[in-house]
């Protein structure tokens, strides 16, 4: 073989290749996505400055916990539902996050939990709030799916129906953290000094109640291409009169639809529930086409951030696409894929709308 024979063939094995490349690009064949699952655990003010490292660790290993357990759900060929379920459980048990065992305190000093869980295969969906002591509220929530005719529980009545079957309650001591009685107190000393300075608008004394948010939500599709979201919360600190935020709306702060994606929030759920946040990202990827990311940036950046609320929010597409975005500091967030990709992060701003295909 002569040497210019040889360079002949390397070009056109070259032409070849690039082509061959250039269709690739073209047409974008979608991965195979069997399973996957994304969770959160509240988005604030979240800083690497304001975090020492003893904290970060704590807080990832308790979202890996939480994450993994999902994870795992789904790779045993168990549901979307069961895995969001059992991720939210453990992140309830853990004194770290404003849901279950760390849930905030209300003005009377109490804990009302509110949370909510959605099949998106048959669109059953349960919900409850204002709850006190139930251990796990996501548990609950998932009793009034499975085991009532209906949708939405609350207060007392939601805890005789979880009474009925046989859910475990702990008292009252078992919700009690120095963290969030100490913010508590916090709170309310704002809100007493910005009362004798009348001066202080209320939507500054809003802001200053909402700072922290530590709400926990998954969202899960399983190896049958079933989605399932949830949302567990204790709500804003120093809340008052039966205040119910966006996390027990099912399509506020819970959606999930086999036909688009699977949202959950975490912010000042009043914005939540005038945007009906969850179920717009959902619509915005039915009707107009937009991807999950495209959705999550108009829901967070342009309807909510106008509106003035603060948040954020993950979703979990029907391709298995996983979109977050917040307009907080940060959010704390994790993801797990059956294609080996994952991640657990908490600080913002500098990868946000992020979309993992
Ligand atoms: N969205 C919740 C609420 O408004 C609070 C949070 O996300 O931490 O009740």
């Amino acid at each position: 073989m002569t040497k210019s024979y040889l360079k002949s063939i390397l070009f056109l094995v070259s032409i070849l290749s690039i082509s061959c490349a250039k269709k690739e690009e073209i047409i974008k064949i979608p991965k195979a996505i069997p399973f996957a699952i994304v969770i959160h655990g509240g988005a604030g003010y979240i800083t690497k400055e304001t975090m020492s490292a003893d904290k970060q660790k704590k807080y990832n290993n308790a979202l890996k916990k939480a994450l993994n357990a999902g994870y795992k759900t789904l790779a045993d060929g168990g549901t979307s539902i069961d895995a969001v379920q059992n991720t939210l459980t453990i992140l309830e048990d853990s004194p770290l996050f404003n849901a279950g065992k760390g849930a905030v305190f209300d003005n009377q000093g109490k804990n009302k939990m509110d949370a909510s869980i959605m099949d998106g295969n048959t669109l059953n969906a349960g919900a409850v709030t204002g709850i006190s002591n139930v251990k796990n509220p996501i548990l609950l929530a998932r009793m009034v799916m499975d085991s009532s005719k209906h949708v939405f529980l609350s207060g007392k009545g939601a805890e005789i129906f979880a009474e009925q079957h046989h859910l475990k309650f702990e008292n009252d001591a078992y919700f009690y953290t120095k963290k969030q009685h100490n913010y508590l107190l916090k709170v309310q000393k704002r809100e007493r000094d910005a009362k004798l300075k009348v001066a202080i608008s209320t939507t500054k004394i809003h802001t200053l109640e909402n700072s922290k948010y530590a709400t926990v939500g998954a969202v899960a599709l399983d190896k049958n291409g079933n989605i399932a979201a949830g949302t567990s919360t204790g709500g804003l600190t120093n809340k008052k009169y039966g205040r119910i935020g966006d996390s027990p709306i099912i399509g506020a702060g819970t959606y999930a639809n086999n036909t688009t994606c699977g949202v959950s929030c975490t912010g000042t759920g009043e914005y939540f529930i005038r945007t009906l946040a969850a179920h717009e990202v959902s619509n915005l990827i039915q009707y107009k086409k937009l991807t999950a990311k495209e959705a999550v940036k108009e829901v967070i950046h342009n309807q909510i951030n106008t509106l003035g609320g603060k948040g954020g929010m993950i979703v979990l597409d029907k391709y298995g696409n996983i979109a977050w975005d917040f307009n907080t500091k940060g959010m704390f967030r994790a993801y797990k894929k059956s294609t080996g990709e994952n991640e657990i992060t908490f600080f913002g701003m500098v990868r946000d709308s992020l979309e993992i295909n």
